[in-house]
């Protein structure tokens, strides 16, 4: 309240102060050279293909099983997703099947980190060796996720961020960031958010538009960030904790380390309808990450993409309550409900 009130009285709403600093604090915590605010994590991600799109070429390179945002992103700047498929084990990008789908249209490739979980970069980063693809990272799951002293979003050429207020950095409405080590991406992704404008007024970039985080957001943000690593912990002993308790035929995508910011506690399993309904009865809620793969939505539906694994887990996952805010005993409540449950 007070940081909101210190807003309100401020009379500046939005790139004023407090979005300055969250920009200075948010690429510190991250080890990042510039962090850009954007108004949610799709523009971010239309934004990074923007601003590395440099030539003809229009495809980007994606996975179908995390949401269809990079798929919406990309479409909406008139760029072409292309579908790699993903490993059976994490979930994330398969970099073997990534190097089957590059051909020389290909500009970018968009790495999801899901479910919180980092994906396998430097398997990706040797396959994109000596190409000139943009290496764009989806952290919108993610943040405060890191793999020693790098942090994801550090890992490629340029990374998008959300802050949906279910994310793990989590604003009061939309919000979203784009981060990068790279002075030229940065400088173009500042004209492409503000209608492609250098200096004000003069429009020098195609492309642009208006896509601002304002001084509210950041204010509660700048919060937030605080504790973020201490709310990725507690989301992580949650998932610990419903692993430990997961019946035979139930297996828990574990979340064991810093390298996983345990966005969405994900089961697998051949009877998740069985589960869910299971669950629904004891009063807990569950939801499905994700239903529909990209390639099959109504809107586009590619049937050429070939993606047997992506495929075969559609139906087979089901992500289970998994917020810092969880009480002891309704994590305890998950867990005897899941330990009840026998596949029957
Ligand atoms: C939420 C999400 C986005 C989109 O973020 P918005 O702020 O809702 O636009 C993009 N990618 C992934 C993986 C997400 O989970």
């Amino acid at each position: 309240m007070e940081a909101v009130t210190a807003v309100l009285d401020s009379g500046s709403l939005v790139h004023g102060v407090q979005h300055r600093l969250f920009e200075a604090e948010f690429g510190s915590y991250l080890g990042v050279s510039h962090a850009i605010g954007v108004a949610s994590g799709t523009d971010a991600l239309e934004l990074c293909l923007r601003a590395a799109s440099r030539d003809t070429r229009r495809k980007v390179v994606t996975v179908a099983n995390a949401g269809g945002y990079t798929s919406i992103a990309a479409r909406s700047a008139g760029f072409q997703p292309v579908y790699a498929d993903v490993s059976p084990d994490t979930h994330c990008m398969d970099p073997r099947s990534l190097r089957e789908v590059i051909d020389d249209d290909v500009f970018a490739v968009v790495v999801t980190h899901l479910y919180g979980r980092m994906a396998d970069v430097a398997s990706i980063r040797e396959v994109l060796r000596g190409r000139e693809i943009a290496f764009i990272e989806d952290c919108a799951q993610s943040a405060g996720a890191r793999s020693g002293q790098v942090m994801a979003g550090g890992l490629g050429d340029i990374a998008a961020f959300s802050f949906y207020p279910t994310k793990n950095l989590g604003a009061l409405g939309d919000g979203g960031a784009i981060v990068t080590n790279d002075d030229a991406l940065a400088y173009r992704v500042r004209q492409l958010r503000q209608y492609g404008w250098d200096p004000k007024y003069y429009v020098h970039m195609l492309g642009g538009r208006n896509s601002r985080l304002d001084e509210l957001q950041a204010a509660f943000l700048r919060l937030r960030l605080r504790s973020l690593n201490e709310m990725n912990e507690r989301r992580r002993e949650i998932i610990r904790a419903y692993a430990a308790a997961a019946p035979e035929g139930v297996e828990v995508l574990p979340a064991d380390d810093e390298t996983h910011a345990a966005h969405l506690a994900v089961v697998v399993s051949n009877s998740v309808e069985r589960l869910a309904i299971h669950l629904a009865r004891e009063g807990i809620m569950t939801a499905v990450h994700y239903p529909l793969p990209d390639h099959l939505q109504p809107a586009w539906l590619d049937r050429s993409a070939v993606l047997p694994v992506t495929e075969g887990l559609v139906g087979h996952v089901l992500s289970l309550p998994c917020f810092p805010e969880l009480e002891g005993n309704e994590v305890e409540a998950v867990c005897s409900a899941l330990a009840r449950y026998s596949k029957g």
